[in-house]
């Protein structure tokens, strides 16, 4: 049986990118870029002004001086010259007249009727944005795999650029297997639950901005599972949830060997998730997850989130691990494997903070909705005490949703 860090290794290395499309750059924020992107131009296009002011020769300024104002230099004019000895008004991101080296910025001078009155020792090209300082062209800017957050879409912007390739989103079918399963607003009859996993695993999906496809119930027997199975494999990942563990109705394991799935693991050694199976059928990699809610987002977010991750062709796909100190004793669910706990985490005086966020049985989920974070408590260690330091996996991505 694999431990953990094992089992994430197995999958990502058996999940790649599923395509490339073109979209326009808005829609393409918080994608991957799929392209080298060079600047098609100097960034700034010419040498201009950074501030409002006056632009001048710095050799006219060595000491105190006052020079006629010749010339108005708005943003946007063209094919402006200075002559030596004047100033010419320059606003930000005007075009550098020709002859000018300088700009002083107006809150430096003072405005006379003969002129303008500028202190001494004025530095030559002080104020001034030189073409090209920021990018040249022919710089690669953007490379493949940069995710594009708005700094990104702001510089394709500055080029012009209206389409970008970017990784497609895998398509991603979600499985709910059992007889005693009833959708969301069905009729609630005795002895059955209603199938929270799939439209869970769908809103985490969503969230780390993959497209979940609702394949609805597979019923506990070996026909409707394999039909189920097969729908789900045109999509470019299938997870199933349920029906995974040793029980005589579990039936996903064995539909998926029948099929020709190549299983990679059918255990991991942590809990919750330890029936978690990682199987692949031609390209499309299949996540089997334990049906107990805890466990199925648990094992989500340890070992389905990063290959998702992956095949959106992200680079960073593994969440740092981060120390917290403990405000409460966690106490250990089973000896001798890697035990992930739901904490809730706070940040003071710059530390991370986490606390037990209740009872951590799987069949818990109000705890899960307490926590921030997941302590991965190492299979080594079996006491953790108030004031020791563990490692911690932020859930989700919002760092603001710590309480400080
Ligand atoms: P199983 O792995 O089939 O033995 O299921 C384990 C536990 O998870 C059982 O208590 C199930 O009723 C529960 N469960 C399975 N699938 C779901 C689901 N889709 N939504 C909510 N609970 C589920
Ligand atoms: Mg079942």
């Amino acid at each position: 049986m694999p431990r953990f860090d094992e089992a994430r290794a197995t999958v990502l290395s058996h999940v790649s990118t599923v395509g490339i499309e073109r979209l326009p750059i808005l829609e393409a924020a918080g994608r991957v870029l799929a392209e080298d992107v060079t600047a098609p131009w100097d960034l700034p296009r010419v040498t201009n002004s950074a501030m409002d002011g006056y632009a001048l020769r710095a050799a006219d300024c060595a000491r105190p001086v006052t020079l006629p104002i010749e010339g108005f230099i708005p943003a946007g004019a063209l094919g402006t010259s200075l002559k030596a000895g004047t100033a010419a008004k320059i606003m930000t991101g005007a075009p550098l007249p020709e002859g000018a080296d300088t700009v002083v910025p107006v809150e430096d001078v003072t405005e006379t009727e003969d002129g303008v009155c500028f202190p001494g020792g004025i530095k030559a090209g002080a104020h001034v944005r030189m073409r090209g300082e920021d990018v040249q062209v022919g710089e690669c800017v953007l490379s493949r795999g940069t995710l594009l957050r708005s700094a990104e879409i702001g510089m394709l912007a500055s080029f012009g650029k209206i389409f970008v390739s970017v990784y497609r989103r895998p398509r991603v079918a979600i499985l709910a297997t059992g007889d005693e399963l009833i959708e969301p607003g069905e009729c609630l009859a005795e002895g059955k639950i209603i199938n929270s996993n799939t439209l869970t695993l769908a809103a985490a999906i969503k969230e780390l901005g993959a497209e979940p496809t609702l394949l609805g119930i597979a019923r506990d027997t070996p026909e409707c599972t394999r039909e189920k199975v097969l729908e789900g494999l045109k999509a470019d990942v299938l997870i199933t949830s349920a029906g995974v563990s040793a029980g005589d109705r579990d039936f996903v394991r064995s539909v998926l060997n029948e099929l020709g799935a190549k299983t990679l693991f059918c255990r991991v050694d942590i809990k919750p998730g330890r029936p978690t199976t990682f199987a692949i059928h031609g390209r499309t990699p299949i996540f089997c997850l334990p049906g107990n809610p805890v466990s199925t987002l648990v094992t989500f977010e340890e070992l389905a989130r990063p290959a998702l991750l992956k095949m959106m062709g992200h680079q960073r796909v593994i969440k740092p691990l981060i120390e917290a100190t403990l405000l409460t004793d966690l106490t250990k669910k089973r000896l001798g494997v890697l035990n992930f706990q739901r904490v809730s985490v706070e940040v003071r005086d710059g530390r991370f903070l986490a606390r037990c966020s209740g009872d951590q049985n799987t069949g818990i989920m109000k705890t899960m909705l307490q926590a921030d974070a997941l302590a991965l408590l190492p299979e080594n260690l079996d006491s953790f005490k108030a004031g020791d330091t563990v490692h911690i996996h932020l859930l989700g991505d919002n760092l603001e949703m710590v309480s400080c």
